[in-house]
């Protein structure tokens, strides 16, 4: 099932257990607007290179639409369609004031020199910065993108409406990015995971963590938990993956990748087969890279017994099944990486208000803000009796349908 399909059906069961009006759920489940643009740069050896970029703006009854900007090779309209729908419910969850929206361009960024990039974003930005804006929709970083990325989208579009700096988030401190932005996200599934745990009389000491992806949010994921005394048995990256039953030195991985850009010849750890992470022995299993990794190729092989999703929809509704039955606890995405988006939120609050927090501020309102969605989950785990997936898509849809019908809505 594709990413869409499977959001779509996810929606769909949970507007079933709200008992939501049909008439209702198509408009909630309709894009609010769907943007595609040609984006075609000169390359640095002069030949001109087209791209095709993509903002979809899922919907807005919460607030100005929020999300990221994703660059990576198999960015098409419903993988984008599926992730902005995804934010609806996320930003809902967190209890944050927006709405959703995801946009991306079908590139590989590892193959772009940096000029190319900047070209490339400046290009895009053009292209939609009419549509965009501090209370309209509020791009951020996601997969193939960084700080970098949204300081060229700040500048190309202060070019056009004046200096704004909440028109992104996720920038550079040095132009109203907000401190600990940079670790929400893998800060965020940290505290959701304890927030789990917690549930279940544990606590990530002691327990072991196997890690896929090791990019901003797999690696502060496995930092955090280091820290804290968990262990880290499997990490993974596009360039390997490597085990070490008494626990990865994180801080050392952390110092070798920074020095060889890869996660190969490390010598605290032997090297593995990839596709066996997955389904490596552990406590938990953190997906942290693509969506649709959990299939049914691999799910009844899986031996974990938490998940927690900071990727988003790394499980396809088989898995789910598969996984459910086998009585494996998943987190699921629009609560578990909703960390990224929620220290979003105050970084747009400070540059409304011109002000700046201290990191310390930032971790205790995320940690606030993540203790609190997970207790209104249990909740409507409990009062519709289902799993925690539901639960969290229960509590969003509802939230966005209730602005929706306050609105004016009349079925
Ligand atoms: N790209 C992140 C996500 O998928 C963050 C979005 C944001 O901060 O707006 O949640």
């Amino acid at each position: 099932m594709n990413a869409l399909a499977a959001t779509n059906r996810n929606f769909r069961l949970a507007s079933r257990l709200l008992g939501l009006d049909s008439k209702l759920e198509k408009s909630l489940l309709i894009p609010f607007r769907e943007i595609k643009v040609e984006c075609t740069i000169p390359k640095d050896d002069g030949t001109l290179a087209t791209y095709v970029g993509f903002r979809i703006q899922h919907d807005n009854a919460r607030g100005p639409m929020k999300g990221g900007i994703r660059y990576h090779p198999e960015v098409e309209p419903d993988e984008v369609n599926a992730l902005a729908q995804l934010m609806t419910w996320k930003t809902a969850v967190a209890a944050i004031p927006y709405g959703g929206a995801k946009g991306g361009i079908g590139c590989n960024p590892r193959d772009l020199s940096k000029s190319e990039l900047e070209r490339l974003t400046r290009v895009f930005t053009q292209k939609i910065h009419d549509l965009i804006g501090i209370h309209t929709d509020v791009p951020a970083p996601d997969m193939g993108t960084n700080a970098q990325t949204m300081a060229w989208i700040l500048d190309e579009y202060s070019k056009f409406h004046g200096h704004s700096p909440a028109v992104v988030t996720g920038k550079p401190i040095d132009l109203g990015g907000s401190l600990g932005r940079e670790a929400a996200t893998g800060r965020g599934v940290v505290y959701a995971t304890e927030a789990l745990l917690a549930e279940y009389g544990k606590s990530i000491k002691g327990m072991t963590f196997v890690i896929q992806g090791f990019g901003n949010v797999g690696s502060w994921a496995s930092r955090l938990i280091h820290e804290k005394g968990g262990k880290v048995i499997a990490v993974s990256d596009i360039t390997g993956a490597l085990k070490n039953p008494n626990g990865i030195d994180i801080p050392e991985l952390l110092k070798h990748k920074e020095a060889t850009g890869s996660l190969k010849s490390f010598n605290g750890g032997d090297s593995m087969d990839p596709n066996e992470l997955l389904v490596h022995e552990c406590d938990v299993l953190i997906p942290c890279a693509l969506g649709g990794v959990l299939n049914r190729e691999n799910a009844a092989d899986v031996k974990a017994k938490f998940i927690i999703e900071a990727a988003n929809h790394p499980t396809d509704p088989e898995a789910d099944e598969i996984l459910s039955k086998k009585g494996v606890i998943i987190l699921p995405d629009i609560y578990a990486n909703a960390g990224g988006v929620t220290v979003s939120y105050f970084e747009w609050v400070q540059n409304i208000q011109g002000f700046m927090w201290d990191e310390e501020k930032v971790n205790q309102e995320l940690k606030k803000y993540m203790t609190k969605a997970f207790h209104n989950i249990k909740n409507m785990c409990q009062s519709h009796d289902c799993n925690l997936r539901m639960g969290a898509f229960t509590l969003g849809v509802n939230r966005v349908a209730r602005a929706t019908i306050l609105r004016g809505w009349e079925a």
